[in-house]
């Protein structure tokens, strides 16, 4: 083991070398794939700061320390919302992060509808990986939205969100208690 440490949610956690360096080089191709991106927010702030905020949920939040679940988190908007195929995913970080990323990557093509309909049909067929994922996705997503509307958004939408979000949710429970608490109180701050 390369180091053993403690990260404030109360047991050692232990990744192997391989695990580590795999991890960081998530981080640094999510960096430079979202490099030019921004969130909706007033700020527009860095895009990366999303896939971070995901890993931070489940580490230090929901005690999650699989680092498949981590490093498909750092990668999980790159095939969706970058120039980046899963072909890809799969020669830099194998073929079990590219499923995990496949999971829970949407099809653009098929318009903003049809991937909404489809988010809530697929959610209870995911992997237990993907299901923590997709948990943080919308913890951070929810979180985003109740701090400060995206920009041109009007309370309709914004409460549309929240529920859209917990349809999927609700497709998806009964693995990740600690993941689905916090996404429910989240969930109780619903706007207007
Ligand atoms: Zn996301």
């Amino acid at each position: 083991m390369y180091s053993v440490f403690d990260l404030g949610v109360g047991k050692p956690v232990s990744l192997d070398v391989q695990e580590l360096a795999l991890l960081v080089k998530a981080m640094a191709f999510a960096a430079d794939r979202h490099k030019d991106q921004r969130r909706k927010d007033l700020e527009a702030s860095p895009y990366i700061n999303h896939p971070l905020a995901l890993v931070d949920v489940l580490v230090r939040e929901a005690g999650i320390h699989d680092h498949r679940v981590m490093i498909s988190a750092l990668l999980h908007d790159t095939i969706e919302d970058t120039e980046t195929s899963a072909a890809e995913i799969e020669q830099e970080f194998g073929a079990t992060i590219r499923s995990i990323v496949e999971e829970v990557t949407d099809d653009k093509d098929l318009g903003r509808s049809v991937c909404k309909r489809r988010q809530v049909e697929r959610a209870p067929y995911l992997s237990t990986e993907a299901r923590a994922v997709k948990l943080a996705d919308k913890i951070c997503n929810l979180r985003d939205i109740a701090r400060q509307a995206p920009v041109g958004w009007e309370l309709e939408r914004c409460q549309a969100y929240f529920d859209w979000a917990k349809q999927v949710i609700d497709g998806l429970r009964g693995e990740h208690a600690k993941l689905e608490a916090l996404f429910d109180d989240i969930y109780r701050q619903r706007p207007g």
